[in-house]
């Protein structure tokens, strides 16, 4: 086994807490340092019926770290014949075992997921940071934390499904192909896999082929938690191979998808004329509307976190900010102010606050739809002093103004570190520019004034909003979209429904 060492960065001069402000502020935050060394082994298996196996497809795909652009690994690409065996364990864990099963030994299968998790955290934030480039402070800071919190929270829901659907007895629904983005990996592997286990179904699962390695770091986890083999099985490969056969095979029984609208409907189409349950979870291009009278300072803060949080590679990030007119000029000036103590870079600093972009091709999609808005007559804006690392994939944080509220940068998903900011002279208008998008995933308001908050959240088109905060997120809590962002919602008591079945 190759073992990839990852060096330390010499320290540097410590600063004091004054010079430099914490980038983002969440609530989870624990104090693991960056260990040296992470164990990645150079070829990937599949994970079938609880056991390790090397792909029927015999192929294999080369995975890179964007931070270098150097190898990192070779992930298998699972063919027909794969998914049929992935399939056809979990049919047999589900008839035989799973469904059957009594709701609290099912939590503790879940709970136990989610301790084992906990002890090899370390491990995880790195991998996390190796695989997709995201700032190590954020995989141990937000995205880990979270997916122990996700585990442990629904294993709790799985002794309680009585209570679920209140009148209703409920089942699970069967089979579940599961497919997800690169951005969030593990994240959004356990908003998938926990409900679905706490249901009492049985799941493949499919990663990014740009992400596969902490999901296969997580099979390790189901194993060491002793879950009856097919209960889990971990299928990575590409959309347009591996993907397809799972949305296409008659033995699966519901389809949860998170990834982009155009998949997403192409999905949809897919699965029309078949019994298959679905829900997607997709893109968005979400709002955040600043009122002259809201805490600006705090308002810069939640700017920064909103748009410039894992690069920018957030389906909820607050790509649009739209400002009331009489303080456009003043929070600009503030904003380009903060954007400049943002520091780019190696991911695996724990000082770094924008990591890589996670491919090539997302930062050519991110370039050219940066080259269009400035083609157009947007004005640009990156800070002057951040300089990009020479190798890896990499994009400065930058900001548009003079943006017209038709422009391609206000109304496209980018995906990137990239703002688009629009002015208002009224909440009406706020309102009505805010809605008018095809996507309705996530949104803002910025007030002191609560009835200002209440009536304008009231008035937004978004499955979630904040108010005078952005990124909150808790497995309590309900996520998905309105239009084209998506249905169905991940998450809490909501995130259940998709996995359960009213028994007529
Ligand atoms: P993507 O749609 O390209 O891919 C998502 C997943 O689908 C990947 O695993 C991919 O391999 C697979 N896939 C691709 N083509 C397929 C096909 N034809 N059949 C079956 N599977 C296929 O998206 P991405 O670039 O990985 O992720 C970014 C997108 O995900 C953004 O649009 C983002 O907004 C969205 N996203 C949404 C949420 C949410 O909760 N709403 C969360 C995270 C990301």
């Amino acid at each position: 086994m190759e073992i990839v060492k990852v060096k330390r960065k010499p320290k540097k001069a410590a600063r004091t807490k004054s010079s430099r402000p914490d980038t983002f502020r969440f609530d989870y935050v624990d104090s693991i340092e960056n260990p040296d060394v992470v164990d990645i082994k150079p070829t990937q298996k599949l994970f079938i019926n609880g056991k390790f196996v090397q792909p029927k497809s015999g192929k294999y795909i080369k995975t890179i770290n964007p931070a270098t652009g150097k190898a990192l690994s070779n992930v298998a690409c699972a063919n027909k014949a794969d998914i049929d065996l992935a399939v056809k364990a979990a049919r047999k864990a589900y008839d035989n075992v799973w469904s059957k099963m009594p709701g609290r030994q099912r939590a503790r299968y879940i709970y136990r997921i989610s301790r084992i998790f906990e002890t090899r955290k370390k491990e995880f934030a790195v991998l996390e940071t190796l695989d997709n480039g995201k700032p190590i402070k954020e995989s141990r800071n937000v995205d880990i934390p979270l997916v122990a919190a996700h585990f442990f929270h629904t294993a709790g829901w799985a002794d309680k499904l009585e209570y679920a659907v209140p009148g209703q007895k409920v089942k699970p629904v069967g089979v579940c192909g599961q497919i997800i983005p690169w951005n969030f990996p593990l994240m959004m592997a356990a908003w998938k896999i926990a409900p679905a286990l706490a249901a009492g179904n049985t799941v493949v699962i499919k990663p990014s082929i740009n992400t596969s390695l902490t999901l296969l770091m997580l099979a390790e986890v189901i194993q060491q938690a002793d879950l009856p083999p097919g209960v889990v099985n971990v299928v990575t490969g590409s959309g347009s191979i591996t993907g397809t056969k799972i949305v296409n095979h008659p033995g699966i029984d519901k389809i949860a998808f998170t990834g982009s609208t155009e998949i997403g409907k192409g999905l949809a189409r897919a699965v029309a004329n078949t019994n298959k349950k679905l829900t997607l979870e997709l893109g968005g291009k979400s709002p955040m509307i600043v009122y002259e009278d809201a805490a600006i300072d705090q308002a810069i803060e939640g700017v920064i976190n909103a748009i410039f949080f894992n690069q920018g590679h957030v389906c909820c990030a607050g790509s649009r900010l739209l400002l009331e007119e009489s303080i456009e000029d003043m929070f600009i000036k503030k904003l380009k102010r903060r954007m400049k103590q943002l520091r780019v870079g190696n991911p695996l600093d724990k000082n770094t606050d924008i990591g890589a972009i996670n491919s090539l091709q997302q930062l050519n999609a991110i370039k050219e739809l940066v080259q269009a808005a400035k083609d157009e007559g947007c004005i640009y804006y990156e800070p002057p002093n951040i300089k990009l690392p020479k190798t890896g994939f990499f994009h400065a944080p930058c900001i548009f103004t003079n943006v017209a509220q038709g422009s391609a940068i206000n109304q496209v998903e980018v995906f990137g570190p990239v703002l688009a900011v629009t002015t208002f002279r009224t909440p009406e208008e706020a309102i009505k520019r805010a809605n008018d998008t095809t996507y309705g995933l996530a949104a803002s308001v910025w007030s002191e004034k609560a009835t200002k908050l209440h009536k304008t959240a009231r008035a937004l088109k978004a499955g979630v909003v904040w108010t005078n905060t952005y990124n909150k997120f808790d497995p309590a809590s309900p996520f998905g979209g309105y239009k084209e962002s998506g249905m169905g919602r991940e998450g809490g008591l909501h995130g259940l429904y998709p996995y359960l079945e009213v028994v007529k």
